[in-house]
């Protein structure tokens, strides 16, 4: 006979045992992608809520296993974050940025792409010379390029600051990205020096729903006008969702109503002609 509190012991260690070696057989497949090109980015548009245009799109990475199958990033994301894996599934994002897109945007100065960056990119030697092998291969400028941060990117605030800094000399554009869903505010955030928020789709859902928490979206975007950010609406899916925060005066949005993530040859046939101007 076990006793009671030894068997849930057991419980917790086989639990345990099983959640790490799932994280490693994780992490082995991460390697493996990496080391045969597995990474693929999708991109979804991101477009001018005043003038219904394309203005740019967000790489988004998926892997493909050897079986054909896409696996998305919130599952591989926080272990590749984990395991230190995430500094160099960056770096290949910025190579694929560079075959899917970098002709594009040397001819479409007005065309942005959104790239997503994790705490420990900005504590990395490796993201500057990344993001200038980038332009200078490619012709691109660093006006083509947003980089979006989430709050949690801040954990280490003088780390946070002194790579923002960095990437705004360079006239890259900063975005934080699932505002509000972290711990900072607003005015923290003015202190920091950022040119855009994302607006979290959680906030976007509670729109029209009559929720006591739908009044936040509002105050949300009415503080983020009086500190001078502008605001991409993220998740928009329907039309009420693009309106309301149109005419709360948000000025970008991206979400299923407008495209979801699809090829960068997609992009290119949607928002062409938008950027060519
Ligand atoms: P995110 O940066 O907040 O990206 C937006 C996510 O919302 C994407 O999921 C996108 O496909 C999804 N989405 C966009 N519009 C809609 C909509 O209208 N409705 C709904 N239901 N969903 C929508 P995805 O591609 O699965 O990416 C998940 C997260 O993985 C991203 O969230 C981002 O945090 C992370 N991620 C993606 N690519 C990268 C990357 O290259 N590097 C890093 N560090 N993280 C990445
Ligand atoms: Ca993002
Ligand atoms: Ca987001
Ligand atoms: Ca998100």
């Amino acid at each position: 006979l076990v006793p009671a509190g030894l068997a849930a012991g057991i419980a917790v260690a086989v639990a345990i045992m099983a959640f790490a070696r799932r994280q490693m057989s994780v992490a082995a497949a991460l390697r493996h992608g990496l080391a045969h090109h597995a990474f693929i980015l999708a991109y979804q548009p991101i477009v001018d809520l005043r003038t219904g245009r394309c203005i740019g799109a967000e790489a988004l990475l998926r892997m493909r296993r050897d079986s054909g199958e896409l696996i998305g990033p919130d599952l591989f994301i926080p272990i590749a974050e984990q395991t230190g894996l995430i500094t160099r599934m960056t770096e290949r994002v910025f190579e694929l940025v560079e075959q899917d897109a970098g002709h594009f945007l040397a001819r479409h100065p007005d065309f942005h792409i959104a790239l997503n960056i994790s705490a420990a990119d900005l504590r990395s030697a490796s993201l500057l010379p990344s993001i200038d092998r980038l332009l200078q291969r490619t012709g691109a400028r660093p006006a083509n390029l947003i980089v979006e941060i989430t709050e949690r990117g801040f954990v280490d605030p003088a780390t946070a600051r002194r790579a923002l800094a960095a990437l705004r000399e360079r006239g890259i554009a900063i975005a934080i990205d699932d505002f509000g869903t972290g711990y900072s505010s607003l005015s923290y955030l003015e202190s920091l020096d950022v040119d855009l928020l994302k607006i979290d789709r959680s906030f976007i859902e509670t729109i029209g729903t009559g929720a006591p928490t739908s009044q936040v979206v509002g105050h949300i975007i009415a503080m983020a006008r009086t500190i001078g950010l502008r605001m991409i609406a993220e998740g928009i899916e329907t039309r009420e969702q693009a309106e309301f925060v149109r005419r709360q005066g948000v000025e970008y949005a991206q979400g299923w109503l407008f495209g979801k993530p699809v090829e960068f040859r997609t992009i290119e046939q949607l928002c062409a002609i938008e950027a060519a101007r």
